[in-house]
């Protein structure tokens, strides 16, 4: 297995205001566990530096007018910065720039350009980008929860523009719904957005009745979850609605919009990002899930699979959970899990069984079989509920009765 971890200090010069949950340090503690556990160094872990995607292949989601925008509000603060003025300014709802955010958010989403390239040579098998700003929530002219341009977005429509893939998959289980990334791709049938996340929650999009329009119908699929849900909830989602629906897609390449703000460790943060009760993932908990995905790409696409940063605010939480998924990248299945299990089990639960047979129904997925599953032994499952074969049994009696 070759994984490639692709990173850039650039992402630390992307500066916000002070107090703000979106800050350098959550890609840096990541960097600074890979350096503590001298994973830097393991075998079959390459390092690749990022580029900054092109004006054109962010053009493939974006508004030129906005990207325009970016890079002159950019070079106003980078101005000012030298003259010392005021050196951060508001982007768009709760998503600041700096001198250096036009570049920074540029690499990001060209994080995995790079990665979509090295696995195209054969170079590589898989790949983390750990990036900031995040992207999901940036739609085609705006900036959005700290997100400036939407690098899993790019990330779809280089791997189409470039190498002609038909059909691409991202799988969002960052606890905010990727509003933008959804609205890119909404009536657009090679790619298929699979989003499981918090709600009613920030930004209040992602209903399951959102499916996708015209051609797009059918390849958009939400999993809005109430508050409180865990590992117990997540698991069944990701086998019986996510797997089957893959299958179903049959993806060339497997995009992960990788956001661990559904850990536990956010039910305790007060900023504002995850109310009380939030999700209740552990680190552990990401990692079967992560399994689940690996396995998949295994599978489908001859396990092309590229996982994306995006959200995560408790820093320890989103180190451990990062450096867990490039663990199980490179092959295995050990988590990094500092925290442990969730403290507490919540109040109430949801009829899990009812959920997915609702989910299944939306996404008509009822009594669809994956391709590779393997076939019930009938013979087995029979003799599991009937016990042997009466027949033979009294046949053989009867035969013994004859000999006598
Ligand atoms: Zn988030």
């Amino acid at each position: 297995m070759t994984t490639a971890l692709i990173y850039d200090p650039i992402f630390l010069a992307h500066r916000v205001p002070p107090g703000h949950p979106e800050q350098p340090q959550r890609v840096e503690m990541v960097m600074a566990y890979l350096r503590e556990l001298r994973w830097l160094q393991r075998e079959g872990l390459v390092q690749l530096p990022p580029r900054a995607a092109t004006v054109d292949e962010l053009a493939a989601v974006h508004d030129r007018d906005y990207i325009q925008d970016v890079e002159t509000v950019c070079h106003q603060m980078a101005y000012q910065e030298a003259t010392g003025g005021e050196d951060i300014i508001m982007l768009g709802a709760d998503t600041y720039a700096s001198g250096a955010s036009y570049t920074a958010a540029r690499t990001a989403a060209g994080a995995p350009l790079v990665a979509i390239d090295a696995m195209m040579k054969g170079e590589i098998d898989n790949a983390y980008c750990l990036v900031r700003p995040p992207g999901h929530h940036a739609v085609p002219e705006a900036a959005l929860g700290f997100c400036i341009f939407n690098n899993v977005a790019v990330a779809a429509r280089y791997a189409i523009d470039h190498y002609g893939l038909e059909r691409v998959m991202i799988i969002d289980y960052d606890v905010h719904h990727g509003n933008g990334t959804q609205e890119m791709f909404y009536e657009d049938p090679r790619v298929l957005y699979f989003s499981v996340h918090q709600a009613p929650f920030y930004p209040g999009t992602g209903l399951s009745e959102e499916r996708g329009e015209g051609p797009g119908l059918g390849t958009t699929i939400n999993i809005p979850l109430p508050a409180g849900c865990g590992f117990e909830t997540y698991e069944p989602i990701f086998r019986q609605v996510m797997a089957p629906a893959a299958d179903r897609f049959d993806p060339q390449l497997i995009l992960v919009s990788a956001g661990f703000d559904a850990h536990w460790k956010h039910t305790e943060t007060q900023d504002g990002l995850a109310v009380q009760p939030g999700m209740l993932l552990s680190t552990a908990g990401f990692a079967k899930l992560n399994e689940i995905i690996i396995n998949l790409a295994s599978t489908l696409c001859e396990g092309r699979l590229i996982m994306v940063q995006e959200g995560g605010y408790d820093l320890q939480a989103t180190a451990s959970c990062a450096v867990t998924c490039i663990n199980q990248l490179l092959g295995d299945d050990a988590a990094v899990d500092s925290y442990g299990p969730p403290p507490h089990v919540p109040a109430y639960r949801i009829n899990t069984d009812v959920l997915i047979a609702e989910l299944r129904r939306i996404h008509q997925l009822t009594g669809y079989r994956m391709r590779n599953a393997p076939k019930p032994d009938i013979e087995k499952l029979r003799r599991e509920m009937y016990g042997p074969s009466t027949s033979s049994t009294s046949s053989s009696d009867q035969d013994k009765k004859d000999e006598q």
